[in-house]
């Protein structure tokens, strides 16, 4: 009988020596009893999510993991943000995140219109009533995030972001990033709709509310990121696999979204450090009973990393480590326990450093690694491999493959 696949992302788990953890790591330098008896149990490598040295973002490392090449479906994170607060996207579709921030005498003085947390829902459905020549959509998502979708015919989604963080005047003309036709049309829209952005939003109750609070107003919108809709081939006939996914972030969830994987809402998974893990291993186990692979993404590990807190890293290793206790009671499943790629404390940002790996299940051909961290699972039976194979191992293993010549 054919096993289960759990993938569980522990997402930015991996680090680099640390001076203030003595040259530990911060997953090395954490009590860690079950990722240690899961790496004891089980067959340990290190992987390079997409190749040795290349930085992955979630969403990129996320697509190789899931057997995808990105260089070939990835062309921007604008369409995966958008599936992930489940627009629903046609293939010519060009999608942006979006910013609501505040301009002031042609500047933009807030790209994040002071974290806005009230009203977005009326200003984004003013929003919705721009007269644009094409149809389009665009949906609120957290705070002051936003996806816009345009839709129609010939559309590209080589243009430059509006949303230029960091310039003098902090907002910019998108153009087209090269002389075709279909950029060129999507450049014109997205510049028509940021000037009509703001056009509404600057009359908009809401924000005379918030200017006579003395808050930012939210009288712009800023999209960037743009790409295309990838046409990806779900998991199902990619790889015969009824897939489900859980995460708190809405970037993972519209990459596997896009996968054609079913997304699980967990209550309490938020995708910050306050997460509950408890929660996320509890509906990951009960969706096991269910689907055939289920991929599981916990954030926090990589918000500590940017932050660059390697003790706040260690404490959120320690209170996702406690909650995979159940994990141990599960049978006829393969567990891979990875990530999608490092964020080092040191560095504050993602980088192309290998991560640890265990896999687990009842046939593996454990090793002698007893520790689950970045040196030690160097030493175990997987060696060094590379995303893109992680699905292939792990069906191998669960007996879900088909023989390759007689
Ligand atoms: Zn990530
Ligand atoms: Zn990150």
């Amino acid at each position: 009988m054919a096993d289960r696949i759990l993938m569980l992302i522990l997402d930015g788990i991996g680090d680099r020596a640390v001076e203030e953890l003595e040259g530990r790591t911060p997953l090395q330098s954490a009590e860690t009893p079950n990722l240690d008896h899961f790496a004891e149990i089980g067959e340990n490598g290190l992987l390079d999510t997409i190749a040795p040295g290349i930085r992955p973002g979630s969403d990129t490392g996320h697509l190789a993991l899931l057997g995808y090449d990105p260089y070939e479906v990835y062309s921007g994170r604008g369409p995966f943000e958008a599936a992930g607060v489940g627009i629903s996207l046609g293939s010519e579709d060009v999608a942006f995140r979006c910013n609501f921030a505040t301009l002031k005498d042609g500047k933009v003085v807030d790209r994040r219109a002071g974290r806005i947390k009230e009203g977005t829902k009326e200003l984004a459905e003013a929003v919705r009533e721009i007269e644009l020549g094409v149809d389009f959509d665009f949906q609120h998502t957290i705070e002051h995030r936003g996806v816009l979708v345009l839709k129609g015919e010939g559309l590209g989604g080589g243009v430059s972001d509006v949303d230029t963080h960091g310039s003098e005047k902090g907002y910019a003309k998108a153009i087209s990033l090269d002389d075709s036709k279909e950029n060129r049309k999507t450049a014109e829209l997205l510049n028509r709709f940021t000037e009509k952005s703001i056009e509404v939003l600057s009359e908009h109750p809401v924000n005379e509310q918030r200017e006579r609070e003395g808050k930012p107003p939210a009288n712009i919108i800023l999209p960037r990121g743009g790409g295309t809709v990838p046409e990806m081939e779900d998991l199902k006939s990619k790889d015969g696999l009824d897939a489900a996914a859980i995460s708190g972030i809405t970037l993972v969830q519209g990459v596997c979204a896009l996968a054609g994987m079913d997304i699980i809402e967990v209550q309490g998974a938020t995708g910050g450090l306050d997460t509950d893990p408890d929660a996320i291993v509890e509906a990951a186990i009960n969706a096991l009973d269910e689907y055939e692979f289920v991929l599981v993404n916990i954030k926090g590990f990589d918000i500590s990393g940017h932050d660059g807190l390697p003790f706040q890293k260690i404490e959120f290793i320690e209170k996702v480590d406690s909650s995979l206790e159940p994990l141990k009671e599960l049978e006829d499943t393969y567990v891979a326990i990875t990530g999608d790629h490092s964020t080092p404390v040191t560095i504050k940002d993602h980088s192309g450093d290998p991560l640890p790996l265990t896999i687990f299940g009842r046939e593996i051909r454990n090793d002698d690694v007893k520790e689950f961290d970045e040196r030690a699972c160097g030493k175990g039976g997987l060696n060094r491999i590379r995303g893109k194979d992680l699905l292939n191992i792990l069906k191998d293993l669960a007996d879900r493959t088909e023989k390759f010549g007689a």
